[in-house]
């Protein structure tokens, strides 16, 4: 797998939904989400342009570093956390759809630790989750990877969309009360916008 050129996907995107992010973030929290995550994509792209074939757990434990170095704030934390713990699980590929699911579930339950959020939170949490079922569903009915991780992305921005319906019950969107309804949670966004770019890039680079 070409780390350098998937993690430079995912930077793009972001970079070109980051105001779109901060807007969200700044109805419910400060603004600074899209300008964030973009800056820790662009310092894991940096970092993994020219690793080459390396095993996930390698790439991922540099893709959750940069990300915690360069992003800061609590999804810093939390971003860097799904991808360290999901490196870890992946080992040593992550070429079925089942490895997918299974690293992934890993990255989620070490976001639900380290934040203590559950679904219906109004979090990153809200996309995530349905993203890594969709994920399990695929792989129990042998999808390849390509359609995996489409359903994966289709579930993730299902998620982010409903929390828009939401109180949130963490991070700075806590303090916004009721008045946080109607608007969706910048992470669960961003959650979607990273599980789109990934779902693109694996099909257009005809992987599994
Ligand atoms: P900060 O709130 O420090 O400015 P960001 O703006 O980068 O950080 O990220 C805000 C996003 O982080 C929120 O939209 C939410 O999705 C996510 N978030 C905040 N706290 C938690 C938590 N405890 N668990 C899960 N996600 C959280
Ligand atoms: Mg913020």
């Amino acid at each position: 797998m070409d780390w350098g050129s998937m993690v430079k996907a995912l930077s793009d995107a972001i970079g070109e939904q980051a105001e779109r992010l901060n807007a969200l973030d700044s109805t419910l929290g400060d603004g600074d989400h899209g300008t964030s995550l973009a800056a820790g994509f662009t310092e894991a792209a940096r970092r993994v342009a020219a690793i080459g074939d390396v095993p996930p757990a390698d790439a991922m434990r540099m893709i959750g570093s940069a990300l915690l170095n360069a992003m800061g704030g609590s999804s810093g934390a939390l971003y860097g956390t799904l991808f360290l713990r999901a490196g870890h699980a992946a080992g040593e590929a992550l070429d079925s759809s089942e490895a997918w699911a299974d690293a992934l579930q890993a990255g989620l339950d070490g976001v639900r630790q380290r934040g203590g959020a559950q679904r219906g939170d109004k979090t990153m949490v809200d996309a995530l989750e349905p993203a890594v079922a969709a994920l399990a569903t695929a792989a129990s009915s042998g999808q390849p990877v390509a359609q995996a991780l489409a359903e994966a992305a289709i579930a993730a921005r299902a998620g982010a969309e409903a929390t828009a319906a939401m109180v949130a019950r963490h991070g700075r969107a806590k303090f916004v009360g009721e008045r946080a309804i109607g608007h969706a949670d910048a992470g669960a966004q961003s959650v979607a916008v990273v599980f789109d770019a990934l779902a693109r890039w694996w099909k257009e680079n005809a992987h599994a």
